[in-house]
């Protein structure tokens, strides 16, 4: 199976070849059809797997499909992640995939100034990359709101938990509306994370890689 025969719009399409990619990953291949359907998603999954693309060509493809303004401070998806690392990672892919299409998109974490970012929030965001402290940070600060959001992505579970974010996440989570489309990503299972996902997740597909 390539790209190019799987359902994904024209500009994407594009990004995809610009950058080189012509063959899906096992977990894009299973991952990618469920999330264009809108259905949560249990992902088991490491990183290097492809699993970013897995959930970034979806939700930029099911976001332009539905388009609104962006709400200034309030984006329409939330992708959470550990590290400041894996964040500008993930918003780099989330650039170039998107590259032909009109959404916004912007990155915070901790550890540098937050005026920038700030700034990045005002202009309007579709989609916001974040770790979780420095979201709580600007959220508090009422740089950021969070009840407009569409779609949520938890990545890395595990290691969220490892790191010590679980309280974090549990704040966060109250703050999203009730009905939104959630994707969940973790390596591994453990029985805490497992709960964590029973509670965040309706009636997910699960793929494993
Ligand atoms: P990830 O597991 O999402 O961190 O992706 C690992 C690396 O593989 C990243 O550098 C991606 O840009 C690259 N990548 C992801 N999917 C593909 C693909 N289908 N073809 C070629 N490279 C890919």
């Amino acid at each position: 199976t390539k790209f190019t025969d799987l359902p994904l719009i024209a500009p994407l399409q594009f990004a995809l070849k610009e950058a080189g990619y012509e063959h899906p990953t096992p977990i894009q291949l299973a991952a990618m059809p469920i999330v264009l359907e809108g259905k949560d998603l249990l992902g088991i999954a490491q990183t290097g797997t492809g699993k970013t693309a897995a959930f970034s060509l979806p939700i930029l493809q099911n976001l332009s499909k539905h388009r609104t303004r962006p709400e200034s401070k309030c984006p329409r998806a939330l992708i959470l992640t550990p590290t400041r690392e894996l964040a500008i990672q993930i918003h780099e892919n989330i650039e170039a995939y998107g590259k032909h299409l009109n959404l916004k998109h912007a990155v915070i974490f901790g550890g540098v100034g937050q005026n920038p970012q700030v700034r990045a929030l005002q202009a309007g965001v579709d989609i916001l990359v974040a770790t979780p402290g420095r979201l709580i940070d600007l959220f508090q600060q009422k740089f950021l709101r969070l009840d407009k959001v569409e779609i949520f992505v938890l990545d890395e579970a595990d290691r969220m938990l490892d790191m010590g974010f679980m309280q974090d996440i549990k704040r966060i989570l109250p703050l999203l509306p009730k009905k939104r489309h959630n994707l969940f990503f973790s390596a591994t299972m453990p029985p805490e994370i497992a709960k964590l996902a029973h509670s965040i997740l309706v009636d997910p597909e699960k793929v494993e890689v």
